[in-house]
């Protein structure tokens, strides 16, 4: 293990909650119980819609329990990117139509502003900063994608969104070998944990009954079981995301994928005059198997990407370790974008797990004949997917017991989407193993071959992968 990584500390949870400290737990389940609806899952799908089914309903009994403590899942260990990308969108505009799609689209570019609107009337201070999304392009091949896709946005109604030259890239941030970006407003860079810490608090302060240390171990209608006893309600919400195969009959539901980051110690001054980065858009690539990065509050580079991208079984959590070999391959890719930080000490590694659905489209449902509800699949982009994922499943709610009609969100074309199971090991294994080695490959060849076309690897792995 190479000196810049050697002393990093690895898992923990996460680094950010290293930075802002684990939480004092909430008192567990003692007890059969009942509620008027009762959440799974404590991070931010659990606590969004929490949020406002409580506040859009005050007289409501809501319970949340939660296996550990809230925001131990991803929405504790992300990479702080709120942004309005959704997992499926391209597939629901081809099973609903474009003109849906774009509503989808248009909603989540109002889940960005509604989650900083949110965050400031609530008093949650969770380090945001609106500087939009910057995605760069370092090879012929990647230029080609990231034009496509740019054109793509635009054709979504992304009507905002700027192409940069090499030289406006690097106006903006120094990447090394940068040879064009595409940048959109919707989306701000902001501290994970500050943000589910602030929300479990205010959520409590509405009413609504957190049980940490609780987990579930099965959700039938009208019940939710723990060891500590039975949460009997009308509605049960499944807010369980990466963690959801660990449910009874739910192994195959969502893939858990791992996804892993790292985190710097803060740079100096000379070091952020040499990247820019003033903007403090949050930063992606277009590689096949993509970075993504922030420039956090306290002047540190956080940066992602995949490691072991899943677990035979459909394993999950180890409280955020990660492999040595997931931390130096995250180091090569900072030093790669950032040559004149080698040596820059790595202060913290982690790694969380995500919910991929057979047909990688995120969905939210609520079964009207059993009371049974979820929201989740996000893949990588839940930090404001889960805002408008919880709205959704509040006006469902709302409809489905007479306290309020259908709304746009619930025309939404991700709404009670149901998609096949993923198929039984060592298949799912296999699959998702051999996609992310080809990508790896995939992005090899086309940072030598220097052609423009993107490499057919790619896209007979997402064929296989179902992504498209
Ligand atoms: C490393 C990493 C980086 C990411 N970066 C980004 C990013 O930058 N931007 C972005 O948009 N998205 C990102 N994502 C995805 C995003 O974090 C998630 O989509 C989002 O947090 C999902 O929220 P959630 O509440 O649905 O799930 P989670 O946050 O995983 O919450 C699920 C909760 O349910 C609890 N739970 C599970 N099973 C049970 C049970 N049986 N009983 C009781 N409780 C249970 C868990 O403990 C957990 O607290 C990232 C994910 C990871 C892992």
């Amino acid at each position: 293990m190479s000196s810049a990584v050697s002393g990093a500390v690895n898992g923990g949870v996460s680094f950010w909650y290293a930075d802002d400290g684990l939480p004092a737990q909430r008192e567990p389940l003692s007890g059969n119980g009942s509620a008027d609806v009762v959440i799974v899952g404590g991070g931010y799908t659990g606590l969004w819609t929490a949020y406002y089914l409580k506040k859009a309903a005050p007289f409501l009994r809501i319970t949340v329990l939660e296996q550990k403590f809230c925001g131990y899942g991803a929405s504790g260990r992300n990479g702080g990117w709120l942004y309005n990308g959704v997992a499926g969108r391209d597939r629901y505009a081809k099973l609903h139509g474009h003109e849906a799609a774009v509503r989808l689209q248009k909603a989540m570019n109002g889940a960005v502003a509604e989650v900083v609107q949110v965050t400031q009337e609530e008093g949650i201070d969770a380090d945001v900063h609106v500087g939009g999304v910057l995605e760069v392009a370092y090879t012929p091949a990647q230029l080609a994608r990231l034009k496509a896709f740019h054109e793509h946005e635009l054709s979504f109604g992304e009507k905002d969104r700027e192409l940069y030259g090499a030289r406006e890239t690097a106006g903006r941030i120094r990447v090394a070998d940068a040879v064009g970006s595409t940048w959109t407003p919707h989306g701000a860079r902001l501290h994970p944990v500050r943000l589910v810490k602030g929300l479990a608090a205010a959520v409590e302060a509405l009413g609504v009954t957190i049980h940490e240390r609780t987990p579930v171990t099965e959700i039938r209608p009208k019940h939710a079981v723990t060891p500590y006893g039975t949460v009997r309600a009308p509605y049960v919400l499944r807010c369980t995301e990466g963690f959801t195969a660990s449910l009874k009959g739910q192994r195959r539901t969502w893939l858990p994928m791992n996804s892993s980051m790292i985190a710097t110690e803060p740079l100096t001054d000379e070091q952020w005059a040499r990247i820019g980065w003033e903007g403090r858009e949050t930063l992606g690539d277009m590689a096949h198997a993509y970075m993504y990065a922030q420039r956090t509050a306290d002047g540190r580079i956080a940066l992602g990407g995949r490691g072991v991208p899943y677990r035979f079984g459909s394993r999950t959590d180890n409280d955020g370790r990660t492999q040595p070999a997931t931390i130096e391959a995250l180091y090569d890719i900072l030093v790669r974008f950032f040559p004149s930080l080698t040596g820059v000490k790595v202060a913290h590694a982690w790694s969380g797990v995500l919910g991929v659905p057979r047909d990688w489209c995120a969905t939210v449902t609520l079964d009207r004949s059993t009371g049974l509800g979820w929201a989740g699949g996000y893949v990588g982009s839940g930090v404001a997917t889960t805002n408008l994922a919880a709205r959704t499943l509040r006006d469902l709610v709302q409809q489905d017991s007479g306290q309020a009609g259908a709304t746009d969100l619930t025309a939404l074309p991700w709404v009670n989407h149901r998609v096949r199971k993923w198929e039984p090991e060592p298949l799912r294994w296999l699959g998702v193993h051999g996609m992310y080695a080809t990508y790896r490959t995939a992005d090899r060849r086309e940072l030598t071959t220097h052609t423009a076309e993107s490499s057919r690897l790619a896209q007979v792995a997402d064929r296989i992968a179902g992504r498209h």
